[in-house]
């Protein structure tokens, strides 16, 4: 008796094994989360288990086999999560790596022989955050996380400072009036740098800005802002790449052999070109450097050492429509600036500063509507041996008291580099009350 229920059993495994065979494979994605839906040709049954080490969610489905899928497959596609589809002696395994505030479920069955997956998004929705569209959200950047540490101190760590710094300048932040603010990453988790400028799209953030420690020879110190290069990417990113931050992988994934160790982007990148053809990205751009501007500005007041504002091709500032800015708070490997960033007064400095450069912007911004950006006039010369060239026309303005270059571009609706441009020799760290300077005068 025993002998025929033995051969019964294996009769049933072996079906099984045989049959379910993963037929097809979808995935679908909403303002909720993620959903997969897996069809095998057979029932089959699955099971989901969570490991903390590694922070990996896994369905697994035992006498699955993929036709599909060979090996290890990622799909990376996905808001802030990527999973492996991995075939396991007598089993199909999918392990999700959850970058974010996700949480992963199991859906009841359809049917024996669909499986769904859920994969919730937990950051808010721009209608969850601003119900009313009342509020302004800022969104900060803690950057690195997780496996990637950024660069190291002699106490410290990048992505611990950047995390302390971000947090704090959120608090800040929030007790402004019609401000709100939202993390990237709230922990010590990866998060991918193509998925943080999306994070700050979903939260419908008015700004983006990334936070970071820059890592050199020990005697370098000091604070740079940067904003979205657009032209001459690659001699920047040389001159960077050779000097710092060559241990602080922007890259989630190790093995990837990105050049840059700073997540930045060769200037023939054909994405980064179609940006910069794209209006609406040089309007950004635009304001992205009154930013940073703006910021650098009120970083003066830490009493640290600036190193200016400077442009460069970072992945993470590649975003559309949002002013953004990364800014190198200070060099970890310098022992004043890592003590001024690993105690709670320097955090506080700086965020304090950092959350007064973000209001004044946005309050500059709300007063001065965004409006599309004239080309400077233009008139023809009437006298000299260039009669009937074009010369561009100007406005002389007197400086006032809290000027800054940024400022002045909003109000006068001109480009930041269009008032570089008309001022030979001007820097914009040098600007004097009762100064004057010229503004493009625009076209009607
Ligand atoms: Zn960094």
């Amino acid at each position: 008796m025993s002998v025929v229920i033995q051969f019964i059993i294996l009769i049933f495994c072996c079906g099984t094994l045989e049959s379910a065979k993963l037929q097809s494979f979808s995935t679908s994605e909403d303002t909720q989360g993620l959903t997969l839906e897996l069809i095998f040709d057979a029932p089959v049954k699955a099971g989901i288990s969570y490991q903390a080490n590694g922070n990996v969610h896994i369905i697994r489905v035992p006498g699955a086999i993929s036709p599909v899928f060979k090996g290890r497959q990622e799909l990376d596609h996905l808001l802030a999560i990527s999973f492996h589809i991995k075939a396991v002696k007598g089993a199909l395994e999918f392990w999700f790596y959850p970058r974010g505030f996700f949480g992963v479920s199991l859906l009841p069955q359809l049917d024996s022989q669909t499986i769904r997956i859920h994969a919730k998004n937990g950051y808010p929705t721009r209608e969850q955050i601003n119900p009313d569209g009342k509020f302004q959200v800022v969104c900060i950047d803690p950057g690195h996380g997780g496996h990637d540490p950024g660069a190291p101190g002699s106490k410290s760590v990048e992505k611990q400072i950047v995390l302390a710094l971000s947090r704090q300048l959120r608090d800040e932040i929030n007790q402004l009036p019609g401000l709100k603010a939202v993390l990237t990453r709230d922990a010590d988790y990866k998060l991918k740098l193509e998925d943080r400028p999306k994070i700050s799209d979903r939260v419908g953030a008015s700004l983006f800005i990334s936070l970071h420690m820059n890592s050199s020879l020990p005697q370098v110190r000091g604070y740079e802002v940067f904003y979205l290069s657009e032209k001459g990417a690659t001699q920047t990113l040389e001159a960077r790449l050779g000097e710092a931050h060559s241990q602080a992988s922007e890259s989630i994934d190790s093995s990837n052999s990105e050049t840059s160790s700073m997540g930045a982007v060769s200037s023939s990148d054909s994405i980064l070109q179609q940006i910069i053809f794209d209006m609406q990205q040089v309007e950004t751009l635009n304001s992205s450097a009154v930013l940073a501007n703006v910021l650098a500005d009120h970083l003066k007041e830490t009493g640290r050492r600036s190193r200016g504002v400077r442009r460069a091709a970072f992945v993470v500032l590649k975003t559309i429509d949002t002013p953004s800015v990364l800014i190198e708070m200070g060099y970890i490997t310098n022992k004043d600036d890592e003590a001024f960033f690993v105690s709670p007064e320097g955090t506080k400095k700086v965020s304090s500063a950092l959350a007064k450069g973000i209001y004044s912007y946005l309050k500059e911004q709300a007063n001065h509507p965004k409006k599309t950006l004239k080309e400077p006039a233009t008139v023809k010369k009437s006298s000299g041996n260039q009669a009937g060239a074009v010369e561009p026309v100007y406005a002389v303005y007197t400086v006032k008291s809290g000027d800054t270059l940024g400022t002045l571009a909003i109000r006068h609706g001109v480009r930041y580099s269009s008032i570089l441009a008309a001022n030979a020799g001007l820097h914009p760290d040098k600007l004097f009350v009762g100064q004057k300077i010229r503004i493009p005068v625009l076209n009607e």
